[in-house]
């Protein structure tokens, strides 16, 4: 594939001049972004927390109990149940009982 290689020749040489370009214009951009950054006022980072208990000690206390062989989830409320609770409406998906 000719094209393939020439573009890829071509790309290779114009990474090579932008990239001396763009470091030359980016360079004395930087003193003023950083300049800009230390305008924030580091008392407003309370407004970030949110008010309220600290639950990051708090544990899950609900067990999660995988799908045995025998259960199926139901294709509309997705409910874990047990296979006597299918009730397929013909098509491939599983359906319970309370959704036909
Ligand atoms: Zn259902």
């Amino acid at each position: 594939m000719p094209t393939a290689s020439d573009y890829d020749a071509r790309r290779a040489s114009d990474a090579g001049t932008a990239d001396g370009s763009v470091l030359r214009e980016l360079t004395p951009a930087l003193p003023k972004l950083s300049t800009a950054i230390v305008d924030d006022d580091p008392n407003e980072a309370a407004f970030f927390e949110l008010p309220g208990a600290d639950l990051s000690g708090e544990e899950l206390s609900v067990t999660v109990i995988p799908q045995r062989a025998d259960e199926f989830t139901c294709s509309r409320c997705f409910l874990v149940q047990h296979r006597s609770r299918l009730r397929s409406s013909g098509g491939e998906l599983p359906v319970c009982a309370d959704c036909v």
